[in-house]
């Protein structure tokens, strides 16, 4: 099986049932299928074939969709891209990822034509019309003019209904995800069609999604949270997803109004967003049967005072791109554990080890390593970097954990965002979780910054609710809840913390400002 052919075959079997709503369209799953079948034979028509690379350039929306699954469906490999990206981001993964057809937003349009010139393996433009980009003049009927660009519409309208798509091996690259990193340029994740399926499977039985689940879809689409848990999840089981292309506060509670959605997949900082305006406005969340947090850790304190105001369930999950992306996730017929990830979904094994790759005891710190049918080929044209990464089947995640006596795991922090003071180890997140214990605060990141006596040292910033609260205040307060050596040497208030469009904080931009 793949999520291709699940699709067709949920629309076979569910096929008046509702795929989505968007705005003022919604679509049954027997006119997603046709959609994608036909886009499929589209692309076919302009010359792409099983193996080709292709691009999505584009944010939370059917065309999205149809793109991803009706390249799946020819055999391509989708390459999906924030479209906010800079040029030379944008620029690096196509050229890097052989991409041979873009799909793209016309408003993209003036982007595309700058920089088409360098790049010269793109044989084909697929651009997407949308009602902002009619509003801006942009004309897509006009686009044959150049013999590069189609128009989504134009694709879809040459597809033949009857077409079938060659067959799919189970370890065939389906798509290729470029994951920033911390250094150096981005690579590119291989995940096959046997990687995406097999934990979009997983995640939803563990999480018992099923055909009466409504998702709101307002992750960005092309991170691979929302890929597997609010889209691929949900279409493999007959469910109905709410496209959302941005997420706000408003908009979510206006969704929750208007559809009724039993299930909302989020990273902690869109959780901090809700529970902040509904106690300024009120809101409404009571059709939730499930929140799913994921993408960085969910602060304790939050997490409590969510699930209090709302009166729904939060389960917390772990992911990373190269693992498509789940490991682990808080059971639903089980206990939850706040500030833990929970436990290995089925199918999928994870085990903290030490620097020789050795499992510690329970309760001890070590690298989490994983393996399982969702872990990923190897890194894109990065056979080095692959085998460092992958070992012995195993993929190194990276990420610092202990493991409790019931198989729960603990996120402690990012190997490389540990702070060394004095020789202590001190782990931001537990810093930070402080802080969202108190009640003035709204956000806080916490990095290490050299100091010349210590070797580093703490420093804290903090979005605050209260204007009155100060530096002194909140010193004192860590004083109460943290040993010396993890005390803050400074503590910077800000009126908002920087983050990456997925809507995770980024200790690594403030990094970077400190260090400059
Ligand atoms: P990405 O590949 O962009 O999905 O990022 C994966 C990284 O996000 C992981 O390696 C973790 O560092 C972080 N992450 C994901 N989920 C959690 C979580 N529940 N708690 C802490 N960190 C998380």
């Amino acid at each position: 099986m793949n999520l291709t052919k699940q699709l067709h075959e949920t629309a076979r079997t569910k096929g008046s049932k509702p795929a989505y709503y968007f705005m003022d369209q919604s679509s049954t799953y027997a006119e997603l299928d046709g959609a994608v079948t036909k886009f499929a034979s589209g692309l076919e028509q302009l010359g792409v074939k099983k193996g080709d690379h292709i691009a999505l350039l584009l944010g939370n929306s059917p065309h999205f969709v149809i793109g991803l699954h009706g390249a799946l469906r020819l055999g391509a490999t989708v390459i999906p891209i924030n479209p906010i990206y800079t040029p030379d981001e944008i620029g690096y993964i196509v050229n890097n990822g052989d991409v041979k057809a873009v799909v793209a937003l016309d408003l993209l349009l003036p982007l595309v034509e700058k920089m088409h010139p360098a790049l010269p393996k793109v044989e084909n433009y697929i651009i997407c019309e949308t009602p902002q980009g009619k509003e801006s003049g942009i004309d897509v009927t006009a686009l044959s003019a150049y013999s590069k660009l189609k128009s989504f519409s134009q694709v879809l309208a040459s597809g033949d209904l009857s077409f079938t798509g060659p067959e799919l091996e189970d370890d065939e690259v389906a798509i290729i995800l470029y994951t920033s990193g911390t250094t150096g340029k981005p690579k590119g994740a291989m995940l096959t069609h046997k990687n995406l399926y097999s934990n979009a499977k997983d995640v939803s039985d563990y999480l018992h999604m099923n055909e009466n689940d409504r998702v709101v879809t307002t992750l960005p689409m092309f991170h691979v949270f929302c890929l597997t848990v609010a889209l691929n999840a949900p279409l493999m089981n007959g469910a109905t997803i709410i496209i959302d292309p941005k997420f706000s506060p408003k908009e979510m509670f206006r969704l929750v109004e208007m559809y009724k959605p039993t299930v909302f997949a989020g990273v902690p900082t869109m959780y901090n967003f809700l529970l902040q305006y509904a106690q300024s406005y009120g809101g409404d969340l009571s059709s939730l049967r499930l929140c799913i947090s994921g993408g960085s850790a969910m602060p304790v304190a939050l997490l409590k005072y969510f699930e209090q105001k709302f009166n729904v369930l939060v389960s917390e999950g772990y992911g990373l791109s190269e693992a498509s992306p789940v490991t682990c996730f808080n059971p639903l017929d089980r206990p939850r554990k706040a500030g833990s990830i929970g436990q290995s979904i089925v199918n999928v094994e994870n085990k903290v080890v030490n620097e020789l790759g050795d499992e510690v005891p329970v309760g001890e710190v070590g690298e989490l390593i994983v393996r399982g049918p969702n872990v990923m080929k190897g890194y894109y044209k990065m056979p080095e970097e692959s085998a460092a990464t992958i070992k012995d089947g195993w993929l190194y995640t990276g990420d610092l954990a202990r493991m409790d006596e019931e198989g729960y795991f603990y996120i402690v922090d990012r190997k490389k965002e540990l702070i060394i003071v004095g020789g202590y180890n001190v782990y931001p997140r537990e810093v930070e979780e402080v802080l969202y214990d108190h009640p003035d605060v709204v956000e806080a990141a916490v990095i290490g910054v050299p100091d010349p006596n210590l070797g580093e040292a703490v420093r804290c910033y903090v979005v605050k609710k209260n204007p009155s609260l100060t530096e002194n205040e909140l010193m004192d307060y860590c004083t109460q809840h943290l040993a010396k050596y993890k005390l803050p040497s400074s503590i910077e208030f800000l009126e908002e913390l920087p983050k990456n469009t997925t809507g995770k904080i980024l200790r690594r931009a403030l990094k970077t400002q400190v260090l400059q």
